[in-house]
């Protein structure tokens, strides 16, 4: 210890000394009861409780002490009000929860690190109801009997896919597992190779079909499968026909697939079931709103698939969900499975979706009322409102060393759905001016260290702020602390 006392107190100034606490007199710093006690702690212990105080309290005063032995603690960390606000500023960072809102400026409107869908407000108000107080999830209150959860939505999927049977299980991944372990452990399933998908997050359909105990036959070639390519593969191991919607790449040039119709007709022939992994899948044709046309969930029924499988978080903006529907002996079957039971979602997702389930039976108002659609039919003109507005205020935060344009730029749908295609929008974006020292990455870094963090979109040396996703009412909370931006 006295070897750390003098060396510290040789490396000070005579100046700087006079503000210091003097090495080695740790006995100065305040105790722990005697702060406890003052006015500045009242209003800390009646927020975050004795238990939480002290704790953080101790170890602040133990680095004071440290600091004090090796000469380095100035005078004024000594006093009350300045150690009760150290403390506080721990503890609040502390109580800051770990899943916080962000502003998704990626331009991909279905994140799936970002959450994917947001959801109405209607489904905001039936997830608060569900949550706080008794709901009938499992209860028939006709009866006074037990119910079957999945009724909760099975009216209103039939009502809007025109499909005789429907279910939810916890996302997509679930649905096609589910789906190939019950229908087809130990059996073929026909999936063309152009089909086997990876979809990021390790859904690999290959992968899955082992994991769900089916044997996967590949039939066809990468660009191009044929009727009869499935129809040789056929025997009496065939327990699923199986087509997956291509969701994020297209093959083009030579290439020739299998129409639904045409499956249909031969696993009709054969009598064995078509399954579709629809992916993400929509409700309403999306071409009513000038959007890239995605296969509806009514059109693969109406083909005659028995089973479809989609995503309840992508296109249909509800809640993270894998949503089956079909015929009505085979989600039978599906429910009863104990596989079902470790599936199975719980009485928010079921509360969130069907509020946002019914919102289709208006679809007039959909582009309004429903989140995700409302993002994916902004005008570009209506972000270049906002970027007209928000530039001067970003430029002046970032200053000389940054270049802030407004520019236009192409939003993805994102979550597989129509991989090629690209919504026009606008936006910010900024680069570094030559020759001064500024640095993309650290802004970048410093965008997520704001409050409410902005994730952006790093490329072509540019750095790119998507309006799409920053609605007007979130506007001011954005402009506002772009004054805190320290890249
Ligand atoms: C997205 C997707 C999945 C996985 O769906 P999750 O809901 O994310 O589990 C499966 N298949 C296809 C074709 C998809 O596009």
């Amino acid at each position: 210890m006295n070897v750390l006392r003098t060396n510290g107190a040789r490396a000070m100034s005579a100046g700087k000394m006079r503000n210091l606490v003097e090495p080695g007199r740790a006995a100065e710093i305040p105790s722990v009861d005697r702060l406890l006690n003052a006015r500045a702690f009242e209003a800390l212990l009646a927020q975050h409780g004795r238990t939480q105080v002290i704790a953080e309290l101790r170890t602040h005063l133990d680095s004071l002490r440290h600091a004090a032995l090796a000469g380095g603690l100035g005078r004024t960390s000594l006093v009350g009000d300045v150690i009760a606000a150290a403390v506080e500023a721990k503890l609040a960072q502390a109580a800051r929860l770990t899943l916080r809102p962000v502003f998704n400026l990626t331009g991909t409107v279905l994140h799936t690190n970002l959450g994917r869908a947001l959801l109405p407000e209607e489904a905001v108000r039936a997830v608060g109801q569900a949550l706080t107080a008794p709901v009938n999830l499992e209860f028939d209150l006709q009866s006074g009997r037990r119910g079957e959860r999945d009724l909760v939505i099975e009216k209103l999927l039939c009502e809007l896919t025109g499909a005789e049977a429907a279910m939810v299980v916890n996302n997509n991944a679930a649905a096609v597992l589910l789906m190939l372990s019950v229908l087809a452990n130990r059996r073929e399933v026909i999936v063309s190779r152009g089909e086997l998908i990876e979809i990021g997050g390790s859904f690999r359909l290959p992968d899955i079909m082992r994991r769900a105990g089916a044997k996967l036959v590949e039939v066809g070639t990468t660009n191009r499968t044929h009727l009869s390519d499935y129809a040789q593969a056929l025997s009496a191991r065939s327990a699923l026909l199986m087509k997956v919607h291509t969701s994020n790449y297209a093959i083009s040039g030579f290439t020739k697939s299998v129409t639904l119709a045409q499956l249909v007709e031969l696993g009709r022939a054969h009598g064995v079931p078509v399954a579709v992994d629809l992916g993400s899948g929509s409700l309403v044709d999306l071409t009513r709103w000038q959007l890239p046309r995605e296969p509806t969930v009514r059109e693969t029924v109406a083909a005659g698939a028995d089973l479809v499988s989609f995503s309840g978080d992508k296109l249909l903006g509800g809640p993270q969900a894998g949503l089956l529907v079909g015929r009505g002996d085979l989600i039978r079957k599906l429910r009863k499975d104990p596989l079902k039971r470790a599936l199975r979602v719980s009485k928010l997702t079921l509360a969130a979706l069907e509020a946002v389930l019914a919102l289709y039976r208006a679809p007039e108002f959909l582009a309004d009322r429903l989140t995700t659609l409302r993002l994916l039919v902004r005008s570009p003109a209506q972000m270049q409102a906002q970027a007209v507005r928000l530039r001067p205020r970003l430029q002046r935060s970032l200053g000389e060393a940054y270049q802030v344009a407004n520019a236009p730029m192409f939003s993805q749908i994102g979550s597989g759905a129509l991989p090629i295609d690209q919504l026009p929008s606008y936006g910010l974006a900024i680069r570094v001016v030559k020759g001064k020292r500024g640095s993309l990455e650290r802004l970048d870094a410093a965008l997520r260290a704001l409050p409410r963090p902005v994730i952006s979109r790093m490329a072509e040396k540019t750095l790119w702020l998507d309006l799409r996703c920053l609605e007007a009412s979130d506007e001011a909370v954005f402009d506002t602390q772009l004054g805190a931006l320290r890249p």
